[in-house]
């Protein structure tokens, strides 16, 4: 990494603008910098420090400004990524914030986890001359860079509410899919009410995406925008026990509903056992770290979770984000146990190797077949059933073959199953009238995101399937568009 000084010297030359496009490609790229592994698993603090003004300066200098862009068409929400790279380049951070906010209403959100080397950074062009994809520009650092140090500045846009049309909206959820759709929908004049079930607006950024990936507070405000915007926020509202969808439209009179409920009901393991004490889905583990606040046993709303040894089943991002989280808890030993390879972990590569860095163990090629537990129903351990890999299955990778007889006991005090959630059905449930394909997702007209109940739009999680945040913010935009013109009665 380059010294400070150093950093001072290269950034005020760029200030200038004079660098060909031979010598961009010949800066090096910047690393983020990140709290040492042996420290940050004794605190919930973000990891990821954050670039200084000068490395995203120095960063920004990397982008060509290809005429094409191609990294834009990877960004789900169409940012105009050269646009407001070239604005950090000189250093105008306002200027930068103004661009991005004309597509994404959550960069501090997205810059941070966004799974950018799949999507804008997969098709840069810096990176694909590089033949290296962690080359690319380090666009998300650039977006969480941008918006940090706007709100460092107290500095924010909130969006101009427009004259109000007297119609009445109910937004069902608080994740990035409604909180998108909300501000669209509050912009063009409509009153705003947003459902949520839990004591806390966020969706999944705050009670599953722990701390030191994404801090709290940075939710909070986003949802305080909301709030300064006129959104009228209602937690601790069930829709489909609370009131169901049929009543809020026929009795309080709302024009039109958006439902962003998510993907919140976890998969179990599916082996005996699994009812044990000890036995966590990665939600409410999560949930109880991050809303809940167990890492902090004196003002922890449920009890503290202590464990030793814990087994976290999956690879995902979840499953990192879960066994993380243990080790941060006081767990002395956690290990990942996933049923393919390294080659088909599915998380995030950042996320595999801050697990590792931290000391997560990976036992791959496993799977479980019995949850173990002594005389007070107390989980002692996993039976675990070694695979090998074969054909590959519909997600494209290979999948696991259960080798027959390779049983084996492997003590564990605490499991926890990250193996994937879908959709709560509840709404389903309680509103018989509305669509849903076999896995319990709403089905929608692609364009308009509308449901079969007319006036009723749905987007996120609950349409998608587990997805990202940004698909998630996505959808939300596209439906309140929808929705904009069918409450203008176009
Ligand atoms: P959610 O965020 O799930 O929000 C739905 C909200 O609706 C919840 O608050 C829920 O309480 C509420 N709700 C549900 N039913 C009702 C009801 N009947 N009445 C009222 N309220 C209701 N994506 C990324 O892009 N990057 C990541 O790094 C990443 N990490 C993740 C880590 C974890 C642990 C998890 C679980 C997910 C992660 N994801 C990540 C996925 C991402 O968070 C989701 O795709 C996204 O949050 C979906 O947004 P949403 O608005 O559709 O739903
Ligand atoms: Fe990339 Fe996500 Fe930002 Fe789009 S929102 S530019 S995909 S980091
Ligand atoms: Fe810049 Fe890469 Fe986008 Fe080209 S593809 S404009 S180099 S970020």
């Amino acid at each position: 990494m380059k010294s400070a000084k150093e950093l001072d010297e290269i950034a005020a030359k760029l200030r200038k603008n004079s660098y060909t496009p031979k010598e961009r490609m010949a800066i090096p790229l910047q690393e983020m910098p990140v709290q040492a592994p042996e420290v940050r698993i004794h605190n919930m603090d973000e990891v990821a420090l954050g670039f200084s003004e000068n490395q995203a300066i120095v960063e920004a200098s990397r982008c060509l400004g290809c005429k094409n862009h191609p990294c834009v068409e990877g960004c789900p929400v169409r940012i105009d990524i050269p646009g407001f790279v070239s604005h950090v380049a000189s250093g105008d951070m306002k200027g930068a914030y103004s661009v991005i906010s004309q597509s994404s209403l959550l960069p501090a959100i997205c810059g941070r986890v966004c799974p950018q080397e799949n999507q804008c950074q997969k098709f840069c062009t810096v990176g694909k001359m590089h033949k290296d994809i962690e080359q690319s520009v380090g666009i998300g650092r650039l977006e969480r860079y941008v918006a940090d140090a706007m709100s460092a500045q107290g500095y924010e846009i909130i969006p101009e509410v427009a004259a109000a049309t007297g119609k009445k909206v109910a937004v069902v959820g608080s994740g990035p899919a409604s909180i998108a759709a909300a501000a669209d929908l509050r912009k063009a004049g409509h009153e705003v009410f947003m459902f949520e079930a839990l004591h806390k607006g966020g969706g999944v950024l705050v009670y599953g995406i722990p701390e030191f990936r994404l801090p709290k507070k940075i939710v909070a405000s986003e949802i305080g925008k909301l709030e300064k915007m006129g959104v009228h926020i209602q937690t601790n509202f069930l829709v489909g026990r609370t009131m169901t969808l049929d009543a809020l439209m026929k009795e309080e009179g709302f024009d039109a509903v958006f439902v962003g409920s998510g993907a919140g009901l976890p998969k179990l393991l599916g082996v005996p056992g699994e009812n044990l004490v000890g036995v966590f889905s990665a939600n409410e583990y999560l949930t109880r770290s991050n809303l809940m606040h167990s890492y902090d046993p004196d003002h922890a709303l449920t009890p503290a979770i202590k464990s030793e040894k814990v087994a976290v089943f999956g690879g995902g991002n979840v499953a990192m984000d879960a066994a993380r989280t243990a080790l941060r808890l006081g767990a002395s030993e956690v290990t990942i146990v996933y049923r393919r390879s390294e080659n088909e972990l599915p998380a995030r590569h950042e996320e595999v190797g801050h697990a590792k860095e931290e000391g997560v163990h990976f036992l791959f090629l496993h799977a479980p077949v019995e949850v173990q537990g002594d005389d007070k129903g107390r989980v002692t351990g996993v039976v675990l059933q070694t695979c090998v890999l074969g054909e590959p299955d519909a997600s494209g990778r290979r999948s696991p073959v259960p080798v027959e007889g390779s049983e084996k006991f492997y003590q564990f005090d605490t499991v926890i199953a990250a193996i994937g959630n879908g959709s709560n059905p509840l709404i389903k449930m309680t509103t018989p009238q509305i669509e849903t394909n076999r896995r319990g997702n709403f089905i929608v007209n692609e364009e308009t995101l509308e449901t079969s109940i007319p006036g009723v739009f749905a987007g996120g999680d609950i349409v998608l399937g587990a997805a990202t945040v940004i698909l998630a913010m996505g959808q939300g935009r596209q439906a309140a568009k929808a929705m904009n013109e069918y409450l203008s009665g176009k």
